[in-house]
Order: structure tokens, then C-alpha cells, then sequence
């Protein structure tokens, strides 16, 4: 049986990952996790978890990585882990420890590819100042492209809102973190010969068929990584 891929989404706040990374896991059939979402989703029930991680997203920091790493660990040690059946990981490794504690989650299952969607940095602050988003599905709008109607979501009717820590304060560290800790990722996958970069510049469709033709390729020139 062919398997789907296991992806990691690199890549600035608001480079578009989320929105890719869910329109990737429909087209391979491969489960979509995003930390992000899950802290959100935590922080919205309200619970001691959630709202502990609500402050350090708020502030534009990271959440300490025991938390982090544990949340992930969880998912793919529960009933239905997407460890098998192929996964694209958004939001997560952030640092160079979590990249390593992914290494150990895995338990020898290769990764078969990290993708840096590179946008210049004037681009995802446009997009960050003016992205609303929707507080159930995380469907991404942007003020210039709003819902069909005012601020109610095409996919599954939520309210489209602006993230708490959309805030431009919260931005310009979210993009600082990004430099300190998520760049030594991308040298990370590198070293190891598993990062493509893709240009995340143009429509969401151009962007998308330009990651399916990345992971294709790879896919092709490594067929013993599509059929382990
Ligand atoms: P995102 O939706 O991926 O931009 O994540 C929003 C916020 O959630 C981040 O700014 C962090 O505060 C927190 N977060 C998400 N993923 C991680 C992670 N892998 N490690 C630490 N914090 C994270």
C-alpha cells in the first residue's frame, strides 16, 4: 500500500502554512496537525492548559517546549495516530529541540520532507495585519478577500475574527522568535537533506501546485520513502 507523506511545514507567521498545509492533507489524505490550532482550541474551551498557553500566544512567545512536545507526542501515540498514514505538521518543530524530540516521537520513521514556504517579510506582515480568521474551522480570510458574508465563515458558518495575537506588538516578536528559533529548524532538516524551499509568493492556488510538485518529485526520486 502506497502511504501518504510525512510533511513539516516550515516558515514566517503568515507565510500561509496553515492554509497550504490543510488543502495538502486533503489532496495526500494525510491528517493535518497544527499546534497552533490546538493551543486555540484549548485556550477557547477554556481550560487551565489552554489558557496558560493563551498567555505565552498572546505575548508572542513560544510555549514551553515540555507542554509542546507532550501535546504532539500525545497525538501520535493515541488510537488513530497519523504515524502510518502520512501527516503534515504546521506550527511544529519551532526550535531545534522540538525538531529533535520529533526525531524520538517518530521512533525511526523517516520524515520525508521539511518545506520552508518563503515569503519576504514585508509581504506577511500585510498579511498578518489584515488576516481575520475563523474561530472554528481556522479558515483563513483577509480583509481585502472577506467571507461571501460580513465575517461569517464560507466552510462551516464560525465567526471570522482577528487572532488575539495578530496585534502588531505580538507580530514583530512572533517574527523575532522566528529568526532565533526557527531558523536553526530549517538548517536542521537541511544538514539532514530533507528541506525544500518553495516560493510562497502568488495565489494560494499557484502556491499549492508549486508544493505538490516539490513533494512529487520527491517522492519519485525517493521511492523507497513513498512505499516503506
Ligand atoms: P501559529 O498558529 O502556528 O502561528 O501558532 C500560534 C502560537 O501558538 C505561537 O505564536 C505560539 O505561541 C504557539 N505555538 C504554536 N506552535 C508552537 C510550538 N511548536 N512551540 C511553541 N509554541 C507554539
Amino acid at each position: 500500500m502506497t502511504q501518504g507523506p510525512r510533511l513539516v511545514m516550515l516558515g514566517k507567521q503568515g507565510a500561509g502554512k496553515g492554509t497550504q498545509a490543510a488543502r495538502l492533507a486533503e489532496h495526500y489524505r494525510i491528517v493535518h496537525l497544527s499546534t497552533g490550532d490546538l493551543f486555540r482550541a484549548a485556550a477557547s474551551a477554556g481550560t487551565r492548559f489552554g489558557l496558560e498557553a493563551k498567555a505565552y500566544m498572546d505575548r508572542g512567545e513560544l510555549v514551553p517546549d515540555d507542554v509542546t512536545v507532550g501535546l504532539v507526542e500525545e497525538r501520535f501515540t493515541a488510537h488513530g495516530s497519523p504515524l502510518q498514514g502520512g501527516f503534515v505538521l504546521d506550527g511544529f518543530p519551532r526550535n531545534r529541540n522540538q525538531a529533535v524530540e520529533l526525531d524520538r516521537v517518530l521512533d525511526g520513521l523517516p520524515l520525508d520532507l521539511a518545506i520552508d514556504l518563503d515569503v519576504p517579510r514585508d509581504v506577511v506582515l500585510e498579511r498578518l495585519a489584515g488576516r481575520r480568521v475563523c474561530s472554528r474551522c481556522s479558515a483563513v480570510y483577509h480583509v481585502d478577500m472577506p467571507p461571501s458574508r460580513p465575517w461569517i465563515c464560507d466552510v462551516c458558518g464560525g465567526d471570522v475574527v482577528q487572532r488575539d495575537d495578530d496585534t502588531e506588538e505580538a507580530i514583530s516578536r512572533r517574527l523575532e522568535v522566528y529568526e532565533e528559533e526557527t531558523v536553526p529548524v530549517l538548517d536542521y532538516y537541511r544538514r539532514l537533506g530533507k528541506l525544500a524551499v518553495a516560493d510562497g509568493v502568488g495565489t494560494g492556488d499557484d502556491v499549492f501546485e508549486r508544493l505538490v510538485k516539490v513533494i512529487d518529485d520527491w517522492r519519485s526520486s525517493s521511492p523507497a520513502s513513498a512505499n516503506p
